[in-house]
Formats: structure tokens, sequence, C-alpha cells
């Protein structure tokens, strides 16, 4: 039988592990982060329409720098940031379009960065536990990557985030706020402490920045005087939409155009990008689940800390708990009742995403019977 071994490939990738989720057919899953809410039927009907539409022009290639994209993308972040700002004020308003950059899945978007600013005989330095995709990106395109540990309760602090690029001057920084897998958002002076302290460019990534607790900010309004910092995000989580891969970024221009070297040609399909427009047209009806969940959310959060199990504070759509004595066993044990989580990996540790409100019951009455059961 051949082998990876047998392969001519590339020596730095030899022994690594992809990407690998489990992908199981059950009746509650809730272990990639997903909006766990289908796509509500009027932007179903909206989605269909627009990719009908598309479907006798397909024998062209698309639109290469996806405007209309762009266009809708840079009105969403321009609410957002307002929405953000609490006083009305419209701190992103120094946004234009061609601030804005999409591809498949914010993973795309970090690839292309990565392509573009990582790369051979450079480095990428993130603060561990964080996304497991962010080294895996960095180590495709040939990058070194350095891991350096968060505190004890995976917090991270200005001063420890800017010693750490001080000492290893990385070409690019990753910090990941709210942060998979903790949950925890970042102070805004840790952002900045980051990008005083680089020279490099600073991922700030904020694939669940919806799900925020109030208090939270985004690293947009950073980006006019900080132009090394890109902001990546994601429609796979608030917006329900993980399933048609559409990410982005905000990026001073001349970032945005760097990226367009390493990107594919037409890398954004046709269909991609009219479902991704007709859906940010219904952004308020897709937007309507994030309050459910963040509440479902808080639900989980209060029933595991009534158990006895120690929970991370979280401004996601997820929930990192510990004090699980074996954390395969329980993961097993709720499988068995049919619900799926995730083991990140983290010593003592599982992470479990909000369900609808049917779902989240069903994962803390699985949870419970098993703690009443093996205490
Ligand atoms: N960043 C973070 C922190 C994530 O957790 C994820 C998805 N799990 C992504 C990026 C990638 O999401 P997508 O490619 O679906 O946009």
């Amino acid at each position: 039988m051949l082998t990876l071994s047998d392969l001519p490939l590339r020596d730095d990738l030899r022994g690594k592990e992809p990407y690998g989720a489990p992908q199981l057919a059950v009746d509650v899953a809730l272990n990639v982060n997903e909006n766990s809410h289908p796509v509500p039927p009027t932007v179903v009907d909206a989605v269909r329409r627009a990719v009908d539409a598309q479907l006798r022009g397909l024998n062209r290639y698309p639109d290469r720098e996806f405007t209309r994209l762009r266009e809708l993308l840079l009105t969403y972040v321009q609410d957002f940031s307002s929405r953000q700002s609490g006083d009305g004020s419209t701190p992103a308003d120094f946004l234009t379009a061609d601030w804005l950059w999409a591809a498949n899945g914010s993973n795309e978007v970090l690839s292309h960065i990565l392509q573009a600013f990582g790369g051979p005989g450079r480095t990428a330095l993130g603060f561990v536990p964080s996304y497991s995709m962010h080294p895996l990106i960095t180590q495709s395109t040939g990058a070194r990557w350095i891991a350096v540990d968060r505190g004890e309760d995976f917090s991270l602090s200005a001063e420890t985030a800017a010693a750490a690029v001080r000492e290893h001057q990385p070409d690019v920084v990753f910090l990941c706020t709210p942060n998979n897998p903790t949950g925890g958002g970042l102070p805004a002076e840790v952002i900045e402490a980051v990008l005083h302290a680089s020279t490099g460019i600073v991922i700030v990534d904020e694939a669940y920045a919806e799900f925020a607790r109030p208090g939270y900010t985004t690293a947009v309004h950073l980006l006019r005087e900080n132009p090394r910092l890109v902001v990546s995000r994601t429609m796979s989580k608030a917006f329900a939409f993980a399933g048609v891969r559409l990410g982005y970024a905000i990026a001073h221009p001349a970032v945005t155009d760097a990226l367009r070297l390493v990107r594919l040609p037409y890398h954004l399909s046709a269909l991609t990008q009219a479902a991704a427009c007709a859906a940010l047209e219904h952004t308020p009806v897709l937007l309507d689940n994030v309050e459910a969940l963040i509440a479902e959310r808080d639900r989980m959060v209060t029933a595991l800390t009534e158990l006895g199990f120690d929970v991370a504070e979280t401004d996601a759509n997820f929930v990192l708990f510990g004090g699980v004595s074996d954390t395969r066993l329980l993961w097993q044990r709720l499988l068995d009742a049919g619900v799926l989580i995730r083991d990140i990996g983290i010593p003592g540790h599982l992470r479990v995403n909000a369900g609808t409100t049917e779902e989240t019951t069903a994962f803390i009455e699985a949870i419970s019977v098993i703690v009443a059961a093996h205490p």
C-alpha cells in the first residue's frame, strides 16, 4: 500500500496531521462552533433567486474583484462598528470598499495573508491555546510557527504579549478575540500594545465578534492609524452561513492589494458571491438568532458551573469547561447520548457550542445524567 512516506512530500509537511474535527451523524452536533439555526426561509428564497439569476451566465468567469460583495461587506462592517460604539458615532467611516477582502472562509483569508506576508524563512507568532488552524496555515506556507503560552486562566496581558513580540520579532502576529477555544475577548490595550511592539503584520481574528458581551471592542477602529493591522471575520458563525464558505478581512488598501498577488484568479465563484450578497441584504434577519445563541450559551455556563465544572469566561458562541477528570470518557459518554462536543486537546477541558434551545437542553440533560451517575 502506498503511504505518505513513499511520496516526494515537502520535508516540512512530513508527520503533520490535517485539521480533523470529527464529522459524525448525530442528533445534537455542538462541536465546530457553527450556528445551530437553519437559514431563515426569507433568506433561503432570496439566495435561491440570486443563485438562479447567475446560472445561465456560468459560462463566464465571475467578477474577480467581487465588487458588489465588497460594498455590502463594507456597509455591514460600518454598521457593526457604529452599533458597538454605543454613542451613535461612526468610527469606521474612513473605510472604503478597497479596505475589504473576501475569500472562501476566513481560513482562506488567513491563508492569503500568510502567503503574502509569511512563507519560507519567516515567522508567525500566536498565543496558545488558540485556533488550531493558525499554526497549520502558517506552516503550510513554509513559515515557522512560534507558540507563546497564555496565562493559567488563558488570559493575556498587554505586557506579556508585547514582550513576546519584541523578543521574537515575528513577521506575522495572530491575536484571536474572542479566542477560540477559550472564549474570552482581548482588552483593546493588548491589541494596541502588540501593534506598538510589532514591525510586522498583526492579524486580529474576530470570527466570533458578534457574540461578545457588552464592553468588547472590535479592532476595526484601530485600522485608521495602523496600516499593518488586518481584522479577519467570517459569515460562518453569526450569519449561519458556514456552508457557503465566506470569510472577509478589513485592512489598508495596500494590504488588500498585496493579497491579490497570491489569491488564485476568480477565487470566489459567481454562486458564492451571489449567495453571500443575497444574505448580506438580509443581515438583520440572519443575525436575529445571535441573541438567542448568547442566551443559550449563558444557560450552558450556568448549568456547567452548577455541575461543578470550571467554566471559562466567554464572548463567543461556545463554552470551554475544565475540571473534567477524563476528557475522552466524558466526550464518549456524551456521544453515546447523541451529543457531539469537542475535545480540543487541553488537559481536563472540553468545548461545547451553544445550540438551539432544544439542543442546549439535550446537552445539559445528558451531561447532568452522566455527572449524577459518575460523580
Ligand atoms: N477563525 C477562528 C477563530 C475560527 O474558530 C474559525 C472556525 N472554526 C475560523 C477562523 C474559520 O472559519 P471559516 O473558514 O468558516 O470562516
